[in-house]
């Protein structure tokens, strides 16, 4: 059965997506995580987590999904020591070497290959199973043919994110992108030893997203009409999530951790209702029930985009 992966970007948001409907509840903690630190928990904001969930039979996920220096992989492992100690069952992971230490030393804990691996093909799907993951999360550029061809020949779990571009395009490659650590060299060390740089997901220190923005573009002095982005605008999706459940998909995963709680805790329902239907009885009549629902959900989502991309241009300029 596909289960519900979704975002704890605040604690109440954690607590809401559990009560709402999901299985499994992925958060990000301070520094190790691509995101800022607005939308991550303390160590004290996990644990809390990890009784909670325990007591209703559902998953804690931490994700730890920036690049360690060499500097900073032992404190990476104590970390994952503590949050396993504490009840987490899973990670998600981008470092190739920090995935075979967590291997080692938790043969059964559960491993997700983060987005931020930036895999592009199944060939890498296979290397990263071969590793020692559990999960690989598909960027979303990869569509239903490769979730059936990787099902088809490995026996690795897949998860897939509920939100995309129309056409699953995507000319920046999540995890290979270092554009945003050109637009701010803010950088500091807290008193764990762990090493921020401000503007560089890769490295824990958030991103500012330039990918986003209109960009204008001269070219021997001659400006080029119009303004054009560098990445798609992902949308929350419903066609095909049948053919995702009958191909296999074990996890997908609400995106949001920088969204409202309201939010977030409205398209968990949703989904929850969708997959849980869907499951039961595969059909489109199912898919297009849902419709109307769907269409609210993604106004509010891009209303609320508006306004985080105000707050990264207001931070970017400061
Ligand atoms: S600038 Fe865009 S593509 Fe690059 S890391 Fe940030 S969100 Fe990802």
């Amino acid at each position: 059965m596909a289960k519900l992966m979704a975002p704890g970007g605040t604690r109440r948001m954690a607590f809401s997506v559990l009560e709402a409907g999901a299985d499994t509840v992925y958060v990000g903690v301070r520094g190790w995580s691509r995101r800022g630190s607005d939308t991550e928990l303390t160590d004290g904001e996990v644990q809390d987590l990890c009784k909670a969930a325990r007591a209703q039979g559902k998953h804690v996920r931490v994700v730890l999904n920036t690049m360690p220096s060499s500097a900073e992989v032992p404190l990476l492992l104590k970390k994952v020591d503590m949050y396993a100690g504490w009840g987490v069952t899973g990670f998600m992971i981008s470092d190739i070497g920090s995935m075979v230490q967590v291997r080692s030393h938790f043969p059964d804990i559960t491993i997700h290959v983060s987005v931020g691996a930036g895999l592009s093909n199944a060939l890498e799907v296979k290397f990263y199973h071969e590793l020692g993951a559990s999960v690989v999360i598909l960027p979303y550029r990869m569509g239903i043919e490769d979730v059936r061809a990787i099902k088809r020949s490995l026996d690795v779990g897949l998860e897939v994110f509920l939100f995309r571009t129309e056409n699953l395009d995507g000319i920046v490659c999540p995890g290979k992108c270092t554009m945003s650590s050109y637009f701010s060299s803010n950088r500091w060390i807290d008193n764990e030893g762990k090493d921020y740089f401000y503007g560089s997901a890769n490295r824990g220190g958030d991103c500012l997203r330039v990918c986003q923005v209109g960009w204008e573009a001269t070219a021997d002095d001659r400006d080029i009409d119009g303004k054009f982005g560098l990445k798609g605008n992902p949308r929350l999706w419903l066609q095909e999530l049948s053919d995702y459940i009958q191909a296999g998909v074990d996890y997908f995963k609400v995106p949001g951790r920088d969204r409202s709680d309201e939010l977030v805790r409205d398209i968990v329902c949703f989904y929850r209702k969708v997959v849980d239907d869907l499951q039961a009885f595969p059909a489109d009549e199912v898919t297009a029930h849902y419709v109307p629902e769907l269409q609210e959900l993604k106004k509010r989502w891009a209303s609320e985009r508006r306004q985080r991309d105000d707050r990264l241009v207001t931070r970017a300029k400061e």
